[in-house]
């Protein structure tokens, strides 16, 4: 675990207070992951929703208000990516808008001029959703699920921060920056691959371990990739395990050890 804080002083500033207690009690309670992280991995991760809570904007929406239950679970989710990571790869957003419940977004409108033919788009509904500079869009019902219930394989969170890590080259495309110019070969042979393998399958109907969402494209691949990396580890080095090495090695985080850690307990 890295303590880059050092040259950052206003992170630093924020960091000289110590991590509230209450917010500590809502982490044991409705964060499961929490539980499953060692000694050294909770302070750094308090340190990093310290610091997250306090840099971002939380914005609820229809009616939502924002109480510190809601700041420190959406924090201590979109921190967790970030425990193997450099601490600053969130600098390119700063607001989360966060819905009560699932939100419908409008279908995009046809132009006027458009010759392409008409097209009936169905209403998506979403729990969440990321952009290159912000914000990012998050369902409370969702979140609130997810984190106490990462069998279930699905965390809006974990999904919509691999976004925001994939697009910090500028590009959605399911590559992330990595850490050297050798991780991407690998990195493409290995998630084309399974890629591939997720669209061919989903298109014969067939049952697959990985979401099909996953099989949009690129993007989505990645970010839920990323759910299960999270949420399934074990499983998923069990039945993907090239794509469980190779996200291992860009997160820099041993998931499924902690897992088989947190199981043995
Ligand atoms: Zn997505």
């Amino acid at each position: 675990m890295m303590f880059h804080w050092l040259a950052d002083h206003r992170r630093k500033k924020i960091l000289e207070k110590d991590f509230p207690a209450e917010w500590r009690l809502l982490l044991q309670k409705h964060v499961a992951h929490y539980h499953y992280l060692n000694n050294e991995e909770r302070f750094y991760l308090e340190q990093l929703i310290q610091v997250f809570a306090k840099e971002k904007i939380f914005e609820g929406c229809n009616g939502l208000e924002v109480t510190d239950k809601i700041r420190v679970v959406i924090s201590a989710e979109a921190c967790m990516l970030l425990l193997g990571l450099p601490h600053d790869l969130y600098r390119n957003f700063h607001t989360i808008f966060i819905y009560p419940s699932t939100v419908v977004v409008p279908p995009a409108r046809q132009s006027m001029f458009s010759t392409a033919p008409l097209i009936v788009q169905s209403q998506t509904a979403i729990s969440g959703q990321a952009f290159k500079r912000g914000p990012v869009i998050l369902v409370w019902d969702a979140v609130k699920k997810a984190a106490r219930h990462p069998e279930l394989g699905h965390n809006v969170v974990y999904h919509e921060f691999a976004h925001i890590l994939d697009m910090l080259d500028g590009h959605a495309n399911g590559v992330p920056p990595l850490h050297d110019k050798k991780a991407y070969a690998s990195w493409a042979a290995v998630c084309s691959k399974e890629f591939n393998s997720l669209i061919k399958k989903s298109q014969m109907g067939k049952r697959t371990f990985l979401d099909p969402y996953g099989a949009t494209n690129e993007a989505e691949f990645f970010a839920v990739a990323t759910e299960y990396f999270f949420d399934k580890p074990l499983k998923m080095k069990k039945n993907l395990s090239a794509l469980y090495d190779i996200l291992a090695g860009f997160y820099n985080q041993d998931t499924a050890a902690r897992e088989k850690n947190h199981r043995s307990k």
